[in-house]
C-alpha cells in the first residue's frame, strides 16, 4: 500500500515518478499497466525540472513524486494517457491510491499557486505538505471534500439512479457533496430527498474511499426508504427506480464504494 506517514525529502533516479499531463495519467505502453516511471525516465522523457516535483509518499520502499508535464508532450507511439477512472479496477488497490493521491497533490497545488486571500504568489513548506502566503501568512493544506454515498433500500428492493448526462449508462446508488455545518446523516437524508423525492432513515455507516476526481472522499451509508414516491430531481437524475436483484441494471464496478454498496446489500438478502 501507499505509505504517506514519511514523504521523501529529495528525488532520487530510481524513485517512482506518477506523470500527469492535464487530467490524464501518463504511463507506457510497455510493462505492467498503471506502473509509474522511474524519475530517471521522467527526466530523460520530459527533461523536468526536479523542483516541480510534488511528493507524495513511499510505495514498495521507494519514494513517490508527482509530476505535472504538457499536454501536447505525450507520446502515443510509446505512451498512454488515460483518465484515472480507467485505473479502477484495473490495478491494485495500492497502486491506484498511489495514482489517485498523486493526482490530487498536483490538482490542489496548480488551483492553489496564489494565496486566497491576497493574492500574493504562495511558497511550498512542510516538505511540499502545504502551501504558505508570504504576505499574509495565509497557510493551506491539501483539501478533500466529503460526499455522501448511499443505498437506500425499500424491503428487498434497492434505490439506483442513472445520473443526468451519463446516457444512463450505469445505474448507481445515490451520491452528493456535503454542505458546511452538516452530519453526514442530515447530508444522506438531504442528497435523497433533493434527488428524488423521498424520505430516508436509519441511516449506518459502511465504509469510506478515496475518490480523486478531483479530490473527495466517499462516505458511503445504507438507509431505508420511510415515505414519499420518487419525483427526480432532473438537472441530476436522468432515471431512478427501486430493482430487485433478479432484474438489475448495468452497475458500477465493485472497485467503486457504489459498487460495493450494492454487492454487500445484496449478500445481505
Ligand atoms: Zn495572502
Amino acid at each position: 500500500m501507499l505509505d504517506i506517514s514519511v514523504l521523501p525529502t529529495a528525488p532520487k533516479a530510481d524513485d517512482w515518478g506518477f506523470v500527469f499531463a492535464g487530467r490524464d495519467t501518463v504511463t507506457s505502453l510497455r510493462g505492467e499497466p498503471g506502473m509509474p516511471w522511474r524519475i530517471s525516465e521522467v527526466i530523460s522523457q520530459w527533461h523536468v525540472e526536479m523542483s516541480s516535483a510534488l511528493p507524495v509518499g513511499h510505495w514498495q520502499g521507494r519514494g513517490v513524486w508527482a509530476f505535472s508535464v504538457p499536454e501536447d508532450s505525450v507520446d502515443l507511439s510509446t505512451q498512454l494517457s488515460g483518465n484515472l477512472y480507467s485505473l479502477l479496477g484495473r490495478v491494485d488497490d495500492g497502486l491506484f491510491h498511489a495514482h489517485g493521491r498523486a493526482y490530487q497533490l498536483l490538482h490542489w497545488r496548480e488551483t492553489h499557486r496564489h494565496c486566497g486571500r491576497c493574492g500574493t504568489l504562495t511558497q511550498s513548506i512542510e516538505d511540499g505538505r502545504a502551501v504558505v502566503c508570504e504576505s499574509c501568512s495565509l497557510r493551506v493544506y491539501p483539501r478533500v471534500s466529503p460526499c455522501v454515498i448511499v443505498l437506500v433500500n425499500k424491503g428487498d428492493k434497492m434505490l439506483l439512479a442513472a445520473a443526468a448526462g451519463f446516457q444512463k449508462r450505469f445505474y448507481s446508488t445515490l451520491a452528493g457533496f456535503m454542505e458546511p455545518g452538516e452530519t453526514c446523516e442530515e447530508a444522506v437524508i438531504r442528497e435523497v430527498r433533493e434527488e428524488v423525492g423521498v424520505e430516508v432513515g436509519n441511516v449506518r455507516y459502511f465504509r469510506s474511499q478515496p475518490w480523486p476526481f478531483p479530490s473527495q472522499v466517499m462516505l458511503g451509508f445504507f438507509a431505508e426508504w420511510q415515505s414519499g414516491d420518487l419525483a427526480l430531481s432532473p438537472e441530476e437524475i436522468e432515471d431512478a427506480d427501486w430493482f430487485d436483484v433478479g432484474a438489475m441494471p448495468p452497475t458500477p464496478p465493485n472497485a467503486s464504494i457504489s459498487g460495493q454498496l450494492i454487492s454487500h446489500f445484496i449478500e445481505s438478502l
